[in-house]
């Protein structure tokens, strides 16, 4: 990984950005980028944060802690992978937000690590939009109760949602109605909690285009900016 290869990919997930915004009327500044920098060396991440990114992803907390290590730039962490309750320890003070909220016992858990370090931490409540088995996330119908009981932790953000779209790169539409479905719940959520939950996080490499155009405010993109997971370490 170099900084010019990953400038060079930059450039063009920006293109993509500004090409899916233009076809939908929203402008550029609405959709963030969260370069995504799991499985790849620390080395990813002082790319990202001196190429004036103020955040990356990971999804497993001890590899994110490892990396922290090395890092010397500036820079926050987000944690976009499923979270086991006994590591939310780790969780105040080294991560920024934690985007993959999941389930009730996680949000006690975080609302308890948050008070003891008593700092509020920022969450996302990720949902399984598209109702894939394979998906962590609660269920769209689940979502009502959820919102509610992470709405009663005190010592929690609640800032929005995020979803990973079912795979199925041959149908652009899987996709699209996941994130579809998520909106609209989102949208249903304000009105009748009365609570602000802008962030949408959703769009990856292979679906930013049908995220944006569902109205995502965040796209969290690892192989488009570093290179292919798969062939890098087949284990994976
Ligand atoms: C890996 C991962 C991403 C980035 O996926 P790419 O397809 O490499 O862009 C985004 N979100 C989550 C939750 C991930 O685990």
């Amino acid at each position: 990984m170099s900084s010019e290869v990953f400038l060079n990919n930059l450039s063009q997930v920006r293109a993509r950005i500004t090409r899916a915004c233009d076809a939908c009327s929203r402008a550029t500044e609405e959709v963030a980028l969260l370069p995504v920098t799991k499985t790849w060396p620390a080395e990813a991440a002082r790319i990202a944060f001196a190429a004036g990114f103020s955040s990356v992803g990971e999804n497993r907390v001890m590899e994110a802690l490892e990396k922290m290590e090395e890092v010397t730039e500036e820079g926050n962490w987000e944690l976009i992978g499923h979270l086991q309750s006994n590591k939310a320890k780790f969780i105040p003070n080294n991560f920024s937000r934690v985007q993959s909220v999941d389930s009730e016992k996680l949000l006690r858990r975080l609302d308890a690590v948050a008070a003891n370090a008593n700092c509020p931490l920022r969450v996302l409540l990720q949902v399984n939009a598209g109702k894939d088995p394979s998906k962590f996330g609660v269920l769209p119908e689940e979502t009502d109760g959820f919102l509610e009981a992470a709405l009663s932790c005190s010592n929690l953000k609640v800032e929005g949602f995020m979803t990973i779209a079912p795979f199925a790169p041959e149908d652009p539409s899987v996709a699209r109605s996941c994130f579809e479905s998520l909106r609209q719940l989102r949208d249903r959520m304000v009105g009748s909690f009365e609570v602000e939950l802008p962030e949408l996080s959703m769009g990856m490499s292979g679906d930013i285009e049908e995220a944006i155009r569902a109205g995502s405010t965040l796209v969290r993109v690892g192989s488009a900016l570093f290179g292919d997971r798969i062939q890098r370490n087949p284990s994976i």
